[in-house]
């Protein structure tokens, strides 16, 4: 199995790049934040816990994004490898992650870092939010205040990782192709 983590604050391109590198590599997509709508639009209990916290741009608890991630471990199990999306978000999220993969006899190969300036993340989440129907990307205070539980929650899963020299930071601006052609070029080199 080969399981990478793409990883970079909200807006940096971790969706679109995503989509482009699990048709190449064929690793199945797990991301927590369509997880979370997935479960939204379904109006199950844990969407509606959810989405308390989504719509402040909060942090969804960290049981709850576990136990979702577990469960999708689980129903794929004949998976060539996982591709983690928005997950992990916390050191706890991490440490989690962690053992779930070691009682699967795997581990994470490798966190690739998108590094996007804040001005244009702010910009690109706006014009996302014309036309993606999220509520999260239509609002500026509700952006700034995901980006904020980036910097105080989620950049330390980073740390976590650089512990086991698994972080490659990878430029997230350019041209969508440039970035993939660079996240790629950092795959083959592990595969
Ligand atoms: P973005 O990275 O653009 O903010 P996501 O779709 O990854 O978008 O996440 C949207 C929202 O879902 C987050 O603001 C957060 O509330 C929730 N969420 C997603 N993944 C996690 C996670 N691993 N832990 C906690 N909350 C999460």
């Amino acid at each position: 199995m080969f399981n990478l983590i793409l990883f970079g604050p909200p807006g940096s391109g971790k969706g679109t790049q995503s989509e482009k590198l699990i048709s190449k590599y064929g690793l199945k997509h797990l991301s927590t934040g369509d997880l979370l709508r997935s479960e939204i639009s379904r109006q199950t209990p844990l969407g509606m816990e959810a989405k308390n916290f989504m719509d402040k741009g909060q942090l969804v608890p960290d049981e709850v994004v576990i136990g979702m991630i577990s469960s999708a471990l689980d129903e794929n199990a004949e998976a060539k490898g996982f591709l983690f999306d928005g997950f992990p978000r916390t050191s706890a999220q991490a440490e989690a992650l962690d053992n779930l993969l070691e009682l699967k006899k795997t581990n994470i190969a490798v966190m690739l870092a998108l590094d996007v300036s804040e001005d244009e993340l702010v910009k690109r989440l706006l014009k996302r939010g014309e036309t993606s129907g999220r509520s999260d990307d239509s609002n500026e205070q509700v952006i700034r205040a995901r980006i904020v539980e980036y910097r105080t929650k989620t950049e330390a899963v980073a740390d976590y990782y650089r512990r086991f020299d698994k972080v490659v930071m990878v430029k997230g601006e350019g041209g969508i192709d440039d970035i993939f052609n660079s996240l790629s070029l950092e795959i083959d080199n592990r595969l």
